[in-house]
Parts: C-alpha cells; sequence; structure tokens
C-alpha cells in the first residue's frame, strides 16, 4: 500500500491553511535531510525552513528531489484518480493527526 499522505506538502498546510499536492512544477516534491517532503514553491519561500512533520532545523537547504514521491503521484494520477480522489475525500472529512503519520 503507497503511502499517500506523503503526496501531500505539509508546508503549505501550515502556512495557508489548506494543503497541497505535489506536481511537476512549482510544487515538485522536494525530499529533506530527515527524509519527509515539501514542495518547491515552500522549500526557496524560507531557506531556513524547519521540517513541518519533525521540526527538524534546515531540512530542505539542499532542494533534493523527490523523484519516488514523484513518481507515485504521476502513478496515481494516470491510473487510479478514482481511488485517490476517494482518499482525499476521506482526509477532508476526517482531518485528524491519525492520517498525517508518515512512513511504516
Ligand atoms: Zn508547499
Ligand atoms: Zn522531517
Amino acid at each position: 500500500m503507497i503511502h499517500l499522505e506523503s503526496l501531500v506538502c505539509y508546508a503549505c498546510q501550515t502556512n495557508q491553511n489548506e494543503r497541497n499536492l505535489f506536481d511537476d512544477k512549482d510544487r515538485r516534491a522536494i525530499v529533506g535531510t530527515c527524509g519527509h517532503s515539501i514542495c518547491f514553491t515552500c522549500s526557496i519561500s524560507d531557506e531556513n525552513r524547519n521540517c513541518p512533520i519533525c521540526s527538524k532545523p534546515n531540512a530542505f537547504i539542499h532542494r533534493t528531489v523527490n523523484y519516488e514521491a514523484m513518481a507515485q503521484m504521476e502513478y496515481y494520477r494516470t491510473n487510479m484518480f478514482a481511488t485517490f480522489r476517494k482518499w482525499w475525500e476521506t482526509l477532508e472529512l476526517e482531518y485528524a493527526p491519525t492520517v498525517l503519520r508518515w512512513g511504516t
């Protein structure tokens, strides 16, 4: 089971009270030194940003593209949009810390 929640930028959520999916442009996934990801826009908006998930300082200064997340995004976009949308609707209804759990 792929962890769909890893396709959302939590830095966007923190700043704008909304969740943004990664895409292949301004919101491409940038993986930090802690292993979490935020979008490119967030990574350049604050160079010294702490990780929004684990609060690690300066986690995204290297701006390493998270190709795994990008590949997952593409997969869901092309093959499983219905499944993805269903998950998204669930997230909207049951927004809670339990859906923010990362990894395994
Ligand atoms: Zn973001
Ligand atoms: Zn982190």
